[in-house]
């Protein structure tokens, strides 16, 4: 059960946030019975919400096209608000809040529509321009489910968070919250408008800089600004609600018996969520972890269900392993030289050199011989033009491996645990697949490694039974774990 929201203990916050995911926003069925939860589950919380599902990839593909022709921005406005009419038209219940979300609209279209002129006339999309444009789906949908519950008669308010003073380090794209600065600024907003029968809508995504600039928290970023407004306004706890159950033990699509991850720490969910469970922004952990604040994720599906809690003291699982995660955009960067490990400043030399056209380097694992980047898929060009412009060039020859794919085994104890590494490595073994390359050590909760990309389904499988059920192909006189 989740607690009652307005059993308020005495002298105890037991105000929660609610994350509210675009996957779950998606359809006029699908928000109906998010509202109807909301209506049920949210008052005297705070409900911080996605777009609706498309509209921030409606957003960033519009600034492209904007950017090469001017007569397509009338057709990008008219998609994106009928996506949000269509939801209005259909939910809001009364003429008046009708009509009340019908101005939000247009007020927040017509500035939008101006910024997709502003941009094709400059010939540039800006980092500030694009934060300021991709954040509308945030406010449009927080403007738009405040009008459905008011039209239900239900207390509800809306506050952006640039007008509460969610501060940013003025990052475009990627930006992190000042969380003393936050935090000061929230309570002064937030106490005086939020009671036990009151639904606060926050938009996620987006932060403001210290010089008033919209600044977003990288894609998926809104869990990341409920971790931030839980953290900072002293919330009991953080639910993120999604269209899954939580945490699985596998990727169900590729393990049929994939297990739901009852509980994990923070060190297990940041390295799943970093290592291709997309459950979670692997940032969001951050903030919830300085205030040993409990995450829950909850499917609106199952609402009833416990789903996968996140806490300081989650409970060690007898069997280590909490899951074996893997990502397949990974590629790898190989850098021949010799004598890396003798060399100082050959790995900054290189990390400076591919970070310095913006790709993000997962991952490094170094040889003396060798030093090997992994990045994702798409960054695979700019890498290697980076490297290739580098004068005096530090290295022998490039290599580029994208027929791989990475598999996580992740588990708080991995590091100290004796026998887990081998017994992972021989259920590989087992099925005939070749480890290319690992990395253990750097996370006391992970340790990965690379196989071709054709073996990912049967080494996952082999590593899973092994660690889960029935063990499918294992070679005799390994033992259990
Ligand atoms: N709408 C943003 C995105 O799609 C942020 C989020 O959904 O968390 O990336
Ligand atoms: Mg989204």
């Amino acid at each position: 059960m989740m607690p009652d929201a307005n059993s308020s203990g005495k002298g105890k916050n037991l105000m929660k946030v609610i994350k509210i995911g675009g996957g779950c926003l998606n359809g006029q069925k699908t928000i109906a019975r998010i509202v109807d939860l909301i209506e049920q589950r949210a008052k005297g919380h705070i409900v911080v919400v996605s777009a609706l599902n498309g509209i921030t990839d409606a957003l960033i593909e519009g600034m492209q096209q904007a950017l090469a022709d001017e007569t397509a921005i009338a057709g990008i406005m008219s998609r994106i608000k009928a996506k949000h009419t269509n939801v209005a038209r259909h939910l809001i219940v009364s003429r008046q809040a009708l009509n009340d979300f019908n101005k939000d609209l247009s007020k927040s279209m017509f500035k939008l529509e101006r910024l997709f002129y502003g941009l094709n006339f400059t010939r540039e999309i800006t980092p500030r321009l694009a934060d300021v444009i991709s954040s509308y789906g945030e406010r449009l949908c927080a403007q738009l489910l405040t009008r459905v519950l008011r039209s239900r008669k239900v207390n509800a308010v809306c506050r952006m968070p640039h007008h509460m003073g969610m501060v940013t380090d003025g990052k475009f794209n990627d930006a992190t919250a000042n969380l003393p600065r936050t935090e000061k600024n929230l309570a002064r907003h937030i106490p005086p408008l939020l009671d036990a029968q009151t639904v606060l809508f926050i938009p996620g995504f987006f932060g403001v800089s210290e010089s008033g600039d919209i600044t977003t928290f990288g894609r998926g970023g809104s869990d990341y600004s409920a971790a931030v407004v839980a953290a900072t306004t002293g919330a009991e706890s953080l639910e993120i609600w999604k269209d899954v159950d939580g945490f699985m033990s596998a990727d169900p699509r590729l393990e049929p018996e994939a297990e739901l991850i009852s509980a994990l720490s923070y060190e297990e969910a940041a390295e799943l969520a970093y290592f291709g469970a997309k459950i979670l922004h692997a940032r969001c952990v951050e903030p919830a972890r300085t205030r040993k604040l409990t995450i829950a994720i909850k499917n609106t599906l199952h609402p009833e269900a416990d789903g996968s809690l996140i806490s300081a003291n989650a409970p060690k699982s007898p069997r280590t392993v909490k899951s074996v995660a893997h990502d397949t955009d990974i590629a790898v960067v190989k850098v021949h030289a010799s004598g890396v490990g003798a060399r100082p400043g050959i790995l900054a030399q290189v990390a400076t050199a591919v970070a310095g056209v913006g790709v993000n380097i997962r991952s490094v694992i170094t040889s003396q011989t060798c030093i090997s980047l992994l990045i994702s898929r798409k960054d695979v060009a700019a890498s290697r033009s980076a490297l290739v412009a580098m004068a005096p060039r530090p290295y022998r020859r490039i290599e580029v491996r994208d027929d791989v794919a990475l598999i996580a085994i992740v588990g708080d104890g991995l590091l100290k645990r004796a026998g887990i590494a081998a017994q992972c490595f021989a259920a590989v073994a087992a099925c005939n697949v070749n480890v290319e390359m690992i990395s253990f050590g750097p996370s006391r909760a992970a340790l990965y490694f690379l196989t071709k990309g054709k073996d990912l389904q049967k080494a996952i499988s082999a590593i899973h039974s092994r660690f889960f059920s029935s063990p499918r192909c294992l070679p005799p006189g390994v033992g259990g774990p």
